[in-house]
């Protein structure tokens, strides 16, 4: 069975799905996106990433052609025709097409935004191998644009940075504004040291992770210390532990950061139950 995805109002085998040429996605990289993950069928945090979605959206000025709650049946019904058990539900919002090539934004009135949904089955996500080893990442510098809040499409340096990390054996990259981690290229940075857990404070230096916001909320919950400041690459690799969060891999432990091990080299302590109670509280309330 090929996978069916959403274009436009349509749903449609993957083959038989297309977009203009003339998009503006494909030409100008005008559009946002949102990547929610599914385990056991349904959807995590969902309120969280429509939230988002809504203000990348206004940002940007540009429109979403169908309303929230259309966009969580949406969501719904490509779990269920893909039959996905545990994996992620990729959407995109671009402007469109005008038919032509110009840099001016087209009028929302004449021309409306595309909307791209798919999923992408992955088994065995929440207990993922990787989890249990950690993963290495090296510092890159921070060359991406000053509104890293807005999801957007603009994803070159990130993929770019993530080759950077391959090409050293390792499996990601931080990356490194005026001498202070900014965030992964996919994910956003923590330190721990003692107890205290620290991650950089909220602005537009940095996406707001939707995972960020449900991690600290359950580490407050749990009597955790918290404390949201930049920290530099020397504070991280002088750290107990490290671990990422996303919505595609949850909390993931840090064990290396530019070839300095983190302790034993083996994920520590308050990545490891962030990650089971993450894991935990996401289950309970996935709608
Ligand atoms: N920062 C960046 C640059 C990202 O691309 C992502 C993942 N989309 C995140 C942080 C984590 O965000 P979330 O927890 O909402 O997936």
């Amino acid at each position: 069975m090929s996978r069916i995805v959403y274009v436009d109002g349509a749903y449609v085998p993957e083959e038989d799905a297309r977009v203009s040429v003339f998009d503006r996605g494909f030409l100008f990289a005008d559009g946002v996106y949102e990547v929610t993950s599914v385990l056991g069928g349904k959807l995590i945090d969902f309120g969280g990433h429509a939230a988002r979605l809504e203000r990348s959206l206004g940002e940007l000025d540009m429109a979403c052609p169908v309303t929230m709650d259309e966009l969580l049946g949406i969501h719904r019904e490509l779990v269920r025709v893909n039959e996905i058990d545990e994996g992620l539900v990729y959407l995109q919002v671009t402007r469109g097409s005008a038919g032509d090539r110009e840099f001016e934004f087209p009028d929302p009135a004449d021309v409306p935004s595309t909307l791209v949904l798919f999923t992408q089955s992955k088994p065995g996500l929440a207990d993922s191998p990787k989890a249990k080893k950690g993963i290495k990442v090296i510092s890159i510098p921070d060359i991406r644009w000053g509104r890293r809040d807005i999801k957007t499409v603009q994803l070159l340096y990130p993929s770019v940075g993530k080759m950077m990390a391959k090409k050293e054996g390792c499996d990601d990259a931080w990356m490194i504004e005026d001498g202070h981690v900014t965030e992964g290229t996919s994910n956003n940075a923590y330190i721990v040291k003692g107890r205290k857990i620290i991650t950089r404070h909220l602005s537009n230096d940095i996406l707001h992770g939707i995972t960020r916001a449900a991690v600290l909320h359950l580490a407050r919950e749990a009597q955790m210390e918290i404390e949201e400041r930049a920290f530099t690459i020397d504070e991280a690799m002088a750290a107990d532990e490290a671990f990422v969060t996303s919505a595609s891999t949850f909390v993931m432990p840090v064990v290396e950061i530019d070839g300095e091990t983190l302790g034993d080299g083996t994920p520590g302590p308050v990545a490891s139950r962030l990650r089971e109670i993450y894991l935990e509280e996401s289950r309970k309330s996935a709608i």
